[in-house]
């Protein structure tokens, strides 16, 4: 049986809410450069539309991660399979997420990133499964808080297709 895709945030309501994101993160780093750090593959679309609503001088570098042990949920066990290219000491860093889910992956990025002593480092995420966290980490910049369903779409993949949906949805199988 083919899955169900039900789209649960709109193309209009992404833009919508990344108009109000660039908003705050213009003033909040207004006079200053940023370097944001992209986390891939999922990110590409948010940052593509992200990036181009900022006033700041701005540089773009990407990181790809992929967590070992179960497939399924996320172990905390991290691996760095591309890091970082650009120098990030003394630089303020945003991290930009497509999605934090028990939020270890971003904690063990945060301490990988940490390393090279930025002046200061915050996290930007598309959408936050809030109910999911299983570690604590404070998250500057949320898109939108949704539930714990699996979502496709706007960048997102399951087994790496539906990352062409302009529409964030969800896949029921
Ligand atoms: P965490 O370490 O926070 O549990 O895992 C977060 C990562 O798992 C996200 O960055 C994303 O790559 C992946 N992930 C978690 N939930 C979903 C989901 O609903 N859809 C997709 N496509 N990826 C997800
Ligand atoms: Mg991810």
């Amino acid at each position: 049986m083919s899955p169900v895709i039900k789209p649960v945030i709109t193309r209009d309501q992404i833009q919508n809410r990344l108009r109000e994101l660039a908003a705050q993160i213009n003033k909040d780093y207004s006079g200053q450069e940023i370097i944001l750090i992209a986390v891939l593959k999922g990110v590409f679309i948010f940052l593509a539309d992200l990036v181009r609503l900022l006033d700041m001088p701005v540089r773009v570098d990407f990181v790809r991660l992929s967590s070992y042990g179960d497939s399924s949920t996320s172990s905390g066990q991290v691996l760095v399979t591309k890091d970082v290219e650009l120098s990030l000491k003394d630089q303020h860093v945003l991290v930009v997420e497509d999605i934090i889910d028990s939020g270890l992956t971003l904690k063990y990025l945060l301490e990988h990133l940490q390393k090279q002593q930025p002046k200061s480092l915050k996290i930007c995420c598309l959408t936050d499964k809030l109910e999911r966290r299983a570690v604590s980490v404070h998250i500057d910049y949320v898109g939108f808080v949704v539930a714990k369903g699996f979502l496709v779409g706007y960048g997102l993949d399951y087994a790496e297709d539906h990352r062409q949906y302009p529409d964030i949805c969800e896949l029921e199988v």
